[in-house]
């Protein structure tokens, strides 16, 4: 290999290292989780779904290290154990990354039951709570590491829709600069990455009850200025970026990855 090939090499290696990605069944967190193990981290896939086992065996069939723990992430005892499990199986953590989230109920404020509010805040905010909460330890146990949140575009404008969705996507890209500020002197860092429009069972299910997904899509392309929808690999391209040695500056900050829509 040239040296300048060792230079690309070694910005995104994460051989030896464990990352935890959570809601990594599907969409976004299992093309997450095969992308930090290409890059050489073991990766624990964490879901409330049990495919995520498929996903880490998937994984671990292509040459990868993975694991598969059922999670809840709103089940504070369940994530303690976990982490805990993580630790012992894998001998350490250095990146969490928070991506589990739900839609909730699309209707206006004024008809959103406390319920609805509740079911979002709890998976998409206190999730995110529980997860960092029992990850910084092992982080610090591992000399520093990187926790990534999930937002979305819709963490920084607002949308006409989903507004417990909208609230809780604001509320994970404060809580990643309190954490880098947090713990930037043990060398953790936090930062927080927002999607675009990117083509997941998600988006698929939500324009499924809508009507026609296809139509629904190609409207959705004429708002983006790159005209495309977003692939789950190009969300993953970013988290690779800020959980790798290639973002060990990177603390506190936003990384929108939109096609151009908050541009404007
Ligand atoms: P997705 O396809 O629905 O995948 C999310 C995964 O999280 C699913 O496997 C889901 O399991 C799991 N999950 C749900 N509740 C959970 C819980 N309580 N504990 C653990 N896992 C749970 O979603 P995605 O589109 O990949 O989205 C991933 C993240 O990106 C989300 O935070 C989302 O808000 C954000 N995002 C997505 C877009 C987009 O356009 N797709 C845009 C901006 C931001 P079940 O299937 O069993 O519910």
């Amino acid at each position: 290999m040239s040296n300048l090939q060792a230079i690309t090499q070694q910005l995104f290696d994460l051989s030896g290292k464990v990352a935890a990605i959570t809601g990594a069944a599907r969409g976004i967190g299992a093309q997450t989780a095969r992308t930090l193990a290409s890059a050489g981290a073991a990766v624990a896939v964490l879901d409330v779904s049990a495919s995520g086992e498929e996903l880490a065996a998937e994984i671990v069939a292509a040459g990868g290290k993975a694991y598969f723990w059922k999670l809840d992430v709103t089940q504070e005892a369940e994530v303690q154990r976990v982490f805990a499990e993580i630790v012992a199986r894998f001998g350490r953590l250095d990146a969490l990354v928070n991506n589990a989230g739900i839609e909730g109920a699309n209707v206006p404020t004024h008809q959103m039951s406390l319920e609805q509010w509740r079911a979002v805040m709890d998976v998409n905010v206190t999730g995110v709570f529980l997860c960092t909460k029992y990850a910084i330890p092992a982080l610090q146990q591992a000399g520093g590491g990187s926790v990534v949140n999930v937002s979305s575009m819709y963490g920084l404008v607002g949308g006409p829709d989903v507004p417990a969705y909208h609230a809780s996507k604001g509320a994970v890209r404060l809580m990643a600069k309190t954490d880098a500020m947090l713990y930037a002197a043990q060398d953790i860092r936090a930062n927080s990455v927002h999607p675009g429009f990117i083509r997941t069972p998600l988006l698929e299910e939500a324009f499924q009850k809508l009507g026609d997904p296809e139509l629904i899509f190609g409207q959705m392309k004429q708002m983006v200025p790159i005209g495309k929808i977003g692939d789950p690999q190009d969300i993953a391209a970013g988290i690779l970026y800020l959980v790798s040695p290639a973002g060990r500056y990177v603390t506190g900050t936003e990384l929108v990855i939109d096609g151009g829509y908050t541009a404007r």
